[in-house]
């Protein structure tokens, strides 16, 4: 049976450090919305002109460049046993174009669709943001207080200098909190009433997280 992952939760509240773990656990491919538009702002193409100013200004990209970006990526030959998409849906609009993209591209064989929340207190999310550096090689996420590098600076895997997003300033991660509060919050009522939704505590430490992941994974 596939297996089609979403994750809902606010920004910095663990998603990407746990799906990229859970990507490799499950053997099933990792697709990160932001790293995919971010590709495409580094190799300057239109779609990547277009998001810029929309990523800066913690906005979403509009919903078409967003959905032919993702309807691409899913129907690569690598998602055929299922995928991990973190960061899409971001709204009820997104939520029914996937549904539209699943429908055509499953064409009718056997999945199983979850969409996992993650549950975390809100306060500590600005400073988790602004400590976050990330690796621009293999996108391994590092927190200067909570997950260090083993050497300062760089990635434990690659050695590649570490980098810090431009949107996670304090000022646009404010933007994308109340971005996150209108547009994406409700889908978690949206996913519940059609009985998909798992929610998770998000709160203690990565390991505590994962636990609590791989419980709700195999339930
Ligand atoms: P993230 O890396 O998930 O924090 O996303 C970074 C930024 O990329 C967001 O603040 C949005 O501007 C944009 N973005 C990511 N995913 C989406 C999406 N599904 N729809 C629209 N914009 C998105």
């Amino acid at each position: 049976m596939k297996k089609e992952f979403i994750f809902l939760g606010p920004p910095a509240c663990g998603k990407g450090t746990q799906t990229g773990s859970l990507s490799e656990y499950l053997n099933l491919p990792h697709i990160d919305t932001g790293s995919l538009l971010r590709a495409e702002i580094k190799n300057e193409t239109e779609a990547g002109k277009e998001a810029k100013s929309y990523i800066s200004k913690g906005q979403l990209v509009p919903v078409e460049l967003v959905t032919k970006i993702i309807k691409n990526r899913l129907s690569q030959n690598d998602c055929e046993k299922g995928y991990i998409l973190d960061g899409f849906p971001r709204s009820e609009e997104q939520a029914k174009e996937l549904t539209k993209m699943n429908a055509e591209i499953d064409n009718g064989i056997e999945t199983k669709f979850m969409a996992i929340y993650f549950d975390i207190d809100s306060n500590l999310l600005l400073e988790r943001i602004v400590n976050r550096r990330s690796c621009p090689v293999c996108g391994t996420i590092y927190n200067l207080q909570s997950k260090p590098p083993k050497v300062a600076g760089h990635c434990d895997k690659d050695g590649a200098e570490l980098i810090q997003r431009k949107d996670d300033t304090k000022e646009v991660a404010q933007s994308r909190f109340e971005t996150y509060n209108r547009e994406t919050a409700p889908l978690i009522e949206y996913y519940d009433k059609q009985g998909v939704l798992k929610t998770i505590n998000a709160n203690g430490s990565i390991k505590e997280v994962w636990e609590r992941l791989i419980e709700v994974i195999n339930d």
